[in-house]
């Protein structure tokens, strides 16, 4: 049967030529040492994959600078070693592992479609989400707990969500603690595991500082 997969289309294609030509060009050394000496990246971002995080760009980084996982919502599992597909976990893995990065980040963001979902399903507004069919639903478990605290703190649907936005990074910084190789580097000082979410209205970027308990603009 022949692949489905068909060429990218001219708009794609031309904008490509584009990046051949001037920025790969004018930075050919640097990528030629890329390629020759391996990547080295010093940080791990985990993000949403929603298309206006655009976590390079927020850092000014270069080709090389970071090694980046996204999914839904930013979220991490916890560390659940079974013949399941893991791959935030294995990203994590061997970032940690392999690379040694020094740094890792989880950042979060405003107008979560993910949490937002994850609010929805939670509070019996979206039961196509609770079937056990939906990849989304089954992701947005690993957020389930952070519903159940806000909601028992009340205040508006927007305002829960918001909360939801910066518990559900906390949570899988706590779930990042679950996974051995992190954990031992964490408590060796190897490895700093950090907390940030991004305004995307007003591009703050907050971070969470643990002797205030709150996330605080950078
Ligand atoms: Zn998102």
């Amino acid at each position: 049967m022949m692949s489905p997969a068909k060429p990218l289309p001219s708009s794609l294609a031309s904008r490509y030529h584009g990046w051949k030509a001037t920025s790969f060009q004018e930075n050919k050394a640097w990528y030629a040492r890329l390629a020759q000496g391996g990547q080295h990246p010093r940080t791990m971002i985990i993000s949403c994959c929603d298309s206006r995080v655009h976590a390079t760009s927020i850092f000014g980084a270069d080709t090389g600078d970071f090694f980046i996982h996204r999914n839904i919502a930013n979220l991490v599992p916890p560390y659940a070693p079974n013949e399941d597909y893991h791959g935030t976990s294995a990203a994590v893995e061997y970032a940690i592992t392999a690379l040694g990065v020094t740094n890792l980040i989880v950042m979060g963001h405003s107008l979560c479609g993910g949490v937002q979902g994850c609010h929805d399903m939670c509070s019996g507004k979206a039961p196509a989400l609770e079937e056990a069919t939906s990849f989304v639903g089954r992701w947005m478990d690993i957020l389930r707990p952070t519903y159940d605290k806000v909601s028992k703190e009340g205040g508006s649907d927007k305002e829960q969500v918001s909360r939801m936005e910066r518990e559900g990074i906390l949570a899988s910084i706590e779930n990042l603690m679950t996974f051995p190789f992190i954990s031992e580097r964490v408590e060796s000082e190897e490895l700093a595991l950090h907390a940030v979410i991004l305004d995307i209205s007003d591009g703050t970027l907050e971070q969470y500082e643990p002797a205030a308990e709150k996330f605080i603009a950078i």
